[in-house]
């Protein structure tokens, strides 16, 4: 694609970035047919090649957003089915993530619209008012029905919006897992060392996932540590455009991980949200431009895998026997799109003697898209309808995950028990059942 960029503009960092992505595009088209939100809507501008126009045009004449280019790229769910798509290379993920900085710093959004981005931005990171405001939300959940759904797949409403994070909002909490600063002994002999990521979201919403992870870990010979101090990634408020705060808290996990690593050693930083591990996974880019971080985080940024990455390495005794209960694999955009992990998870299933199944249109997201499924009900809403009618069509025992987000917002469409994959890995290798199945391995 020609772009028509003056020097003066290439002299900033991000803009050269852009130009060099916008370059590669060939106007193809490719990417469209795998595109959720263009196979929904129909509209060439909700499609990737469409955002991309619409960028390139904004960032060449250096104007304010609009509210159309607003609404176009706000529609996009960063599912990065785009990036698997083409043939060119085209880096959509940092083109799509410096659009969206544009729009938080210079375009001016309706007053609750606002409200609503701020609150979320400062609750979801933090996982005590997480855990207060899930628990208000419970008590507003009745209201939710009350509500009526004026929203559409073209124009949410405050309304819809809010009713949407009611009914996000689980019936009950899960008691707190163990807390940063506790280090978990191998059984045996060392073989490893390694920090789990707390995360923010899902150590309120689902502790059970690192317990898992951490059981496993420990068994086959490997410490696992939590940091003291560490917080949210940063991927929530990378993903809203406030890149500000996600640097912020890059840096402060930045400075505690390369510390740990100093001090006691670290083989990886393990992620079990996979969405929160693509992110930590690009800190060697997002910190490209700053002296002090650029190589800590490019180093952190190789230390980070995905729990499945790690556990792959691992020597494991798999069961001898094979069980039939049917799991169906949901694959996370941020882990099959964003980090390119797609069989690893699958294989690790069917050597724990699973019966696995493939789920039709497995590349199109489910919807959720971190704070997507808030701020735009309706097409999340369809894109979950879609994913549970794929996966009822290969009648599963349980649906298995490798993100927080995912398994939420499917299990709000479905009465399959919605597990994490490591949840199902420990099971067949020794752990407790994830106590939400009634079948026996
Ligand atoms: S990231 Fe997903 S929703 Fe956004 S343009 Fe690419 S395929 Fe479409
Ligand atoms: S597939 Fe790639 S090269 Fe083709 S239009 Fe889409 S982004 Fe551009």
């Amino acid at each position: 694609m020609k772009t028509e960029f003056s020097l003066a503009q290439l002299a900033d960092p991000d803009v050269a970035e852009a130009d060099k992505i916008l370059r590669a595009c060939v106007h193809c088209g490719f990417c469209t047919a795998t595109c959720p939100t263009y196979v929904l809507l129909g509209d060439e501008l909700d499609s990737p090649r469409g955002r991309i126009y619409l960028i390139k045009e904004m960032l060449e004449k250096d104007q304010p957003p609009t509210a159309d280019v607003t609404k176009h790229i706000d529609r996009c769910l960063s599912c990065l089915a785009c990036m698997t798509t083409c043939p060119s290379g085209v880096n959509y993920m940092h083109l799509v993530d410096q659009a969206r900085v544009r729009v938080e710093q210079q375009y001016r959004r309706p007053l609750m619209e606002r409200l609503l981005r701020a609150v979320l931005a400062v609750v979801l990171p933090r996982p005590a008012l997480f855990r207060a405001s899930l628990m208000a939300a419970r008590l507003g959940k009745p209201l939710a029905r009350l509500i009526g759904s004026a929203g559409t797949l073209q124009a949410p409403t405050f309304l819809s919006r809010i009713k949407a994070m009611l009914a996000l909002a689980p019936d009950r909490l899960p008691a707190a897992g163990a807390p940063g600063g506790t280090v978990f002994s191998p059984d045996g002999p060392r073989r490893g060392r390694i920090a789990l990521l707390q995360g923010c979201a899902q150590q309120v919403l689902a502790p059970a996932i690192n317990a898992a992870a951490i059981r496993l870990l420990t068994r086959h010979g490997i410490e696992v540590v939590l940091i003291a101090d560490e917080g949210c990634c940063g991927s929530l408020t990378h993903h809203m455009g406030r890149d500000d705060d996600a640097l912020t808290r890059a840096r402060h996990n930045i400075d505690l991980w390369v510390a740990e690593a100093d001090r006691g050693g670290l083989d990886a930083i393990l992620v079990t949200t996979s969405g929160c591990g693509t992110t930590i996974k690009d800190y060697g880019y997002m910190l490209r431009e700053d002296g002090a971080y650029a190589a800590k985080a490019a180093r952190v940024a190789a230390l980070a895998q995905d729990v499945t990455e790690y556990v792959a390495g691992l020597e494991i005794a798999w069961p001898q026997r094979r069980s039939d209960i049917v799991v169906a694999y949901h694959s996370a955009c941020s882990l099959q799109h964003g980090q390119k992990i797609t069989q690893l998870p699958k294989e690790l299933l069917f050597k724990s003697g699973f019966v696995v199944k493939d789920i039709a249109e497995s590349h199109l997201c489910c919807g959720s898209a971190g704070t997507y499924n808030i701020l735009q009900p309706e097409i999340a809403g369809r894109l979950r309808e879609r994913k549970v009618a794929n996966i009822a069509a290969v009648e599963p025992d349980v649906i298995a995950a490798g993100n927080i987000g995912c398994m939420v917002q499917i299990s709000g469409g479905t009465t399959v028990p919605v597990v994490h994959t490591i949840e199902l890995l420990d099971w067949a290798t020794g752990g407790p059942g994830p106590g939400l199945l009634n079948k026996r391995l």
